[in-house]
């Protein structure tokens, strides 16, 4: 881009696009963060176990200062800024005795199995049989196969020593007590050189391990050194993400837990050096003090004792603050503490990420109870007046607004349409208990009024699983306490009437109102080439009922027409004469509609022959569908609104439907002979031919053919016999036999009524069914969470490659070489 011209001839220098250096994130390595690292990025040592004196906190306590500050009338003591500004810093507590990490207890288990705990070398020596069968393994794999090979090893020959020979140590039995890892010596004989495995120990035992040793087994000295599964200083989160309560009073369970963990580690240093030096967490032959192991008499001093159990309260305080069910006593009662900790801050449905992260709340929102109606148009939702008085739009004032704006502001809050507040420039004016005609509108004025018919809202109704949970809509004011939705749209939002709650999300602006116009309802009628926003129930039983209708009073014609016809519709001419059904649907019809569909016939918006049914009516070049190609998204959306109304009269006031069990009321008997398997489907087939040659219409039959409910399969157990009942799978109950002397095929049908043992048979697959469907809900909510989840990681790469950035192969995603 170098110049142009400008108007008057003179080369203008063009926009130079800044040169941003571009930097790339290749990927995110995970690790265990060192002491070092901790120390590093701390700006203080946490000492004090007190957080507060009267008010202010202590200096050196887990409030600090200099840690930041959750409080918006202080600053913070290191970086000068307040609340919105700093970020928070973090700080470290210095632990007397390395403490095994909680998160990494597993893992450490595994490793101390693969090394010797007194040279830290390997306990598969090379070049050994073992050592070949390892080889050909993935490294990450063979830990768990020698852990395998030790623990048989202690349990069949009695113990493992230390292959090496200038070592030969007999190796211990590790097992997690509580929070850490006890290890259990086998002593027979007493020696000058007691074996003993403190923290501090196991910590210099982790350090020394070879790095080409750790490889050996999968590890990654670089980016997580098993050193560093244990903690010698504990990180203390800054307070702004662990705020206090300012409602409750006191302080936050987290910053507690950091408080008592420095009393710990304070109470524990009180100890001189050499009894800190005989603290472990070990047993001998099941005794806790070595010297008991020959000498039953031994006393052990008090002062070991009680810093074994000081040391054993800090390392349960530490897994405690991670995960409650480590807590203290609680923790071995097997009763998980409801105390508030990290993992319960940050992880859950309740946690920092999925409560306040991934979904928040959010402003200008209505939540309600939804009805059906039809008296508006599929992308239209009736909204109660109270809740559209908690609502505003805010509407700039000018010159074709300004009489009902005033009107409005008049009217303020508690008359409908009111207005709840006036914005002029910085300044609000609220207009509660205001009389509003003090307050003159000026041109530019922004009046925060109450929704009125034709606003903008954006539906939605959860669980949102695809597109269509989220359309637009615009609102009807309505008396009332419900939201009434069209019941066309009950499809894509998977809606019905028996409690279920939506919501209603109001677009404030013109930009927003321009988007959810694009969303309404009404622009939303596909899906796979079948209508999605389509007819339903009664409508369907309607629809296909009206093309047998053969002649329909002239004043019930007039009605329905009436009812189908809205403001700016064209008026349709109604002859003084009984119509056929097909004469009186194709009234409604547009007048050029030509299409032909299964056994239906429509010639010029004149519908000439056969029944129109789900498929005709929804499916892919069907009605729907044709009227919105030849005729657009208005015209179909207006169409299933004015057949919605029509048919609405004739189901109800020309041929009202209802259904009872004389509907199903048949008289069959199945042939000699015939198979008990067979039984369904034959006597099936003799109550459906029964049914349909049946005189009059039948209600079971229309609510079938015309597709609003039910199945031949539904048809046949209500009037043939309900047949071999199966697990969710298609197989057979075969155990009845085996345990009940029963087999699992009822003769009977839900019209015959069960016997005893038919019931019974009957109750397990139906009780099977529902827990399926229980379980269903729940593992659809969560598949969708983590389809969605992988999907955000994936990344195509050149040459048109698919990758999974996490590269775990743990999304079931992988990567696929061309
Ligand atoms: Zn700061
Ligand atoms: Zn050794």
């Amino acid at each position: 881009m170098s110049s142009a011209l400008h108007d008057d001839g003179a080369d203008v220098e063009m926009w130079e696009v800044p040169r941003v250096k571009e930097a790339r994130i290749e990927g995110v390595q995970w690790g265990a963060i060192s002491a070092e690292e901790i120390i590093d990025r701390s700006v203080i040592k946490v000492t004090e176990a007190t957080v507060n004196r009267s008010g202010v906190p202590i200096t050196n306590g887990p409030n600090d200062l200099r840690l930041g500050t959750d409080d918006r009338q202080q600053v913070c003591g290191y970086c000068g800024h307040g609340i919105a500004k700093c970020p928070g810093h973090m700080a470290y507590v210095d632990l007397p005795l390395p403490v095994v990490n909680v998160a990494y207890r597993a893992h450490l288990l595994a490793l101390l199995h693969c090394y010797c705990y007194v040279c830290s070398r390997p306990l598969v020596a090379k070049d050994t049989p073992r050592y070949h069968q390892l080889m050909p393994m993935d490294p990450s794999a063979r830990v768990g196969v020698v852990k395998k090979w030790i623990r048989d090893s202690h349990a069949k020959r009695g113990g493992v020593s230390c292959p090496h020979e200038e070592c030969g140590a007999q190796q211990p039995v590790y097992v997690e007590v509580g929070t850490t890892i006890q290890t259990n010596f086998r002593i027979t004989e007493y020696g000058p050189d007691t074996p003993q495995f403190t923290p501090t120990d196991m910590y210099t035992m982790l350090s020394v391990i070879d790095d080409d040793d750790l490889r050996l087994f999968g590890y990654s000295p670089e980016h997580s050194h098993p050193r560093n599964w244990m903690w010698r200083v504990f990180p203390v989160m800054p307070p702004i993400i662990r705020p206090a309560s300012k409602t409750g009073g006191g302080d936050n369970q987290l910053t507690s837990r950091i408080s008592s963990i420095v009393k710990l580690s304070n109470d524990l240093r009180r100890f001189d050096t050499k009894t800190l030096e005989t603290v472990q967490v070990a047993k001998y032959n099941g005794l806790l003090c070595a010297e008991r192991v020959v000498n039953p008499n031994y006393e052990e001093p008090v002062d070991e004792k009680a810093a074994r159990a000081a040391y054993i309260s800090l390392c349960t305080a530490l897994g405690g603050y991670y995960n409650s069910d480590y807590d203290s006593k609680q923790y071995h009662r097997g009763v998980a503490s409801k105390t508030c900790i990290w993992s319960i801050y940050s992880g859950g449905k309740q946690g920092r990420y999925r409560a306040n992260l991934l979904g928040k709340r959010v402003m200008n929102a209505a939540r309600n109870v939804i009805g059906p109606s039809n008296g508006i148009s599929i992308d239209e939702a009736e909204v109660p007046i109270y809740q559209c008085m908690k609502l505003t739009y805010p509407e700039r004032v000018n010159a074709y607004n300004i009489v009902r704006l005033t009107q409005a502001v008049y009217n303020g809050p508690d008359v409908y349409p009111g207005a709840n507040y006036v914005v002029r420039g910085e300044i609000r004016i609220d207009l509660t208990g205001y009389s509003g005609d003090r307050v003159v509108l000026r041109y530019g004025d922004e009046v925060h009024r109450h929704l009125i018919e034709g606003d903008y809202v954006t539906g939605n109704r959860q669980p949102s699983l695809h597109r269509w949970s989220v359309m637009g809509h615009r609102i009807v004011p309505v008396t009332g306490n419900t939201m009434r939705i069209h019941m066309a749209v009950t499809k894509p939002y998977n809606a019905d009437f028996d409690g279920d709650e939506m919501n209603f999300q109001v677009a404030r602006g013109e930009e927003e109102r321009a988007e959810v116009q694009m969303m309404l309802a009404s622009n939303n009628l596909i899906k796979n080439g079948s209508a999605i926003v389509c007819f339903v129930m009664h409508s369907l039983v309607s629809i296909y009922r009206i093309g047998s209708e053969t002649s329909i009073p002239y004043d019930m014609v007039m009605q329905m027409v009436t009812e189908s016809l809205d403001e700016g519709d064209e008026l349709i001419h109604v002859e003084r004469r009984p119509y056929t059904g097909r004469e009186a649907f194709s009234l409604i019809l547009p007048r050029n509609l030509t299409m032909r569909k299964k056994d239906v016939v429509i010639v010029d918006g004149q519908w000439r022959e056969g029944l129109i049914d789900k498929s005709v009516a929804n499916g892919p070049s069907g009605i729907i569908q044709v009227i919105r190609i030849d005729f657009g998204m208005k015209e179909a959306a207006r169409f299933i609104r004015r057949a919605y109304r029509f048919l609405d009269v004739y189901g109800t006031r020309v041929r009202p439907f209802s259904f009872t069990s004389a509907d199903t009321r048949v008289d069959i008997k199945a042939p000699e002979g015939t198979p008990d398997d067979q039984l369904r489907d034959v006597l099936g087939d003799m109550a459906m031919r029964q049914l349909e040659s049946r005189p009059g219409r039948n209600n079971l039959i229309d609510m079938y053919r015309s597709g609003a409910k039910g199945s031949a399969n539904n048809i046949y157990q209500i009037c043939g016999a309900l047949g071999g009942q199966s697990k969710f799978d298609g197989r057979p109950y075969d155990d009845f036999t085996m345990h009940y002397g029963s087999d699992a095929i009822i003769r009977r049908s839900y019209n015959d009524g069960l016997t005893p043992t038919e019931l019974l048979t009957h109750a397990r697959p139906c009780r099977e069914g529902m827990a399926s469907t229980v379980k269903k809900t729940g593992e659809v909510g969560r598949r969708h969470r983590q389809v969605s989840f992988t999907l955000s990681s994936l990344a195509t790469m050149p040459r048109a490659l698919t990758h999974d950035r996490t590269d775990y192969h743990q999304h079931g995603i992988r990567y696929h070489p061309q």
